[in-house]
């Protein structure tokens, strides 16, 4: 338990722990992607917690942090490097996710080279049946998957690769709006839209009829995460701009444009997205604030950024994701300030789970509660983290509320209602999932 346990946070984490969840993004494919369970380090050390251990890994290779997520490598050869790097970092937010999954799913209470040797008999038990079922237990109702940049889109255009009923994907612009354009990818936006493009003009019409094609087959928005490789900063350069960049590709196959020589056609691109959702009518998700992964810069991903594309398209809705961390007060300003902009606390649980409460307590005072998105996993095809972390989050949302009713801000009812608010009730709006709203009372 992250909160001193009182009668009232009891009292409403009970029921928060009972309440439906719309979790608001995931890279979750339905279990086609997940590697076999075959090593227990492997199984508990895979996505954001390896992070961490790089991240305590001075002095050790790359290459032997990333073997710890090799199922192939015996727990034995890996064993001396993750006691060390463990013993580094085992009380971050990432790290207890982990212990939440040991614990959960493999009864094990402490990491200990024993406790590994129990979990690796229990891994076969972690089946396809299992990683759904991981899901429905979590009581999540629907989840929004950014999944169509590496699971390949032409598959899910020609209905090959359909998802399961709580999937909603979304279309991603991650693969359409690099950051360097090259001829091959402008081959490939071509096959996927059924014409070969010989101008910015036909670009722009095969990006909109792939978009187009994503929502046909229920794609219920778009994705982009950007803020990986550029600044947020998008300027509005003129056509002729743009063009003189791309014609530049057309005319030398073999060249590309560099960064940030590219840039007035990146963000020529983003401003055309923005007007594509405006026309499909479709909510954009963009990536804020933390990275993944370590030697990244976070000050290029502040929401901030995003100011001017935000002011100029307001008949778009944005949902920030991540809590724009480290940048807490920038993004509660965009939340106060723009109408079209919604707050997504994705990730956030597990980046900083204080962080996380302050800005949902804050957020009550300062912005419209309607206007908060309050979980998403985001993980890979690992749903037990996913159920970790939830864990996690109901947790921080109770203690929050709890504060609030302490205080005399909320009354308990009140609080109930904005914790179902903002797992539930708020995205079903946002994104228009429809399902039947949830009332406390
Ligand atoms: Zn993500």
């Amino acid at each position: 338990m992250l909160h001193r346990k009182s009668p009232l946070f009891n009292r409403l984490y009970e029921q928060i722990n009972e309440m439906p969840v719309i979790d608001c993004h995931e890279h979750l494919t339905g279990a086609e992607a997940r590697p076999p369970y075959k090593e227990p380090i492997a199984a508990l050390f895979t996505s954001y917690v390896l992070h961490d251990l790089q991240s305590a890994a001075f002095g050790v290779s790359d290459r032997d942090v990333a073997r710890l997520e090799d199922h192939e490598v015996s727990t034995d050869e890996k064993w001396p490097l993750l006691e060390k790097l463990w013993r580094a970092t085992e009380h971050t937010a990432y790290a207890r996710v982990t212990k939440l999954v040991l614990k959960n799913v493999y009864g094990e209470d402490t990491l200990t080279r024993e406790a590994l040797d129990r979990v690796a008999e229990k891994l076969a038990d972690q089946t396809e049946e299992v990683y759904f079922r991981t899901i429905d237990e979590a009581n999540i109702r629907a989840m929004l998957v950014d999944v169509l940049w590496w699971l390949p889109v032409d598959k899910f255009l020609s209905g090959e690769k359909t998802f399961s009923e709580k999937w909603r994907p979304l279309a991603s612009l991650t693969s359409l709006h690099q950051t360097t354009f090259t001829h091959e990818s402008l081959a490939w936006y071509g096959r996927l839209a059924d014409m070969h493009i010989t101008s910015l003009d036909e670009c722009l019409e095969a990006m909109f009829v792939i978009i187009q094609r994503c929502v046909e087959r229920g794609a219920v928005g778009l994705k982009d995460q950007s803020a990986y490789n550029r600044t947020l900063a998008y300027e509005l350069p003129t056509t002729a701009e743009a063009e003189r960049i791309f014609n530049s590709i057309l005319a030398d196959p073999r060249s590309f444009p560099g960064w940030p020589e590219g840039k007035p056609l990146n963000d020529y691109l983003f401003h055309q997205f923005m007007r594509f959702a405006r026309e499909l009518d479709l909510p954009v998700q963009l990536h804020t604030g933390h990275m993944a992964g370590v030697y990244n810069r976070v000050d290029k991903a502040n929401a901030a950024h995003l100011a001017s594309a935000l002011e100029l398209h307001r008949e778009v809705r944005f949902d920030l994701f991540h809590g724009n961390w480290p940048y807490l007060g920038d993004l509660l300003f965009l939340g106060k300030n723009y109408p079209n902009v919604a707050l997504d606390l994705c990730w956030l649980h597990i980046i900083e789970p204080d962080y996380a409460a302050e800005l949902l307590e804050r957020s009550v005072m300062v912005l419209p509660h309607a206007k908060v998105h309050g979980f998403g996993g985001d993980y890979g095809d690992m749903p037990e983290f996913v159920a970790g972390h939830l864990q996690i989050a109901r947790e921080n949302i109770a203690g929050v509320l709890a504060r609030l009713v302490e205080r005399g801000w909320l009354e308990e009812e009140e609080a109930l209602q904005l914790a179902a608010d903002w797992l539930f009730n708020n995205p079903n709006r946002f994104f228009r999932l429809g399902f039947e709203e949830v009332r406390v009372a």
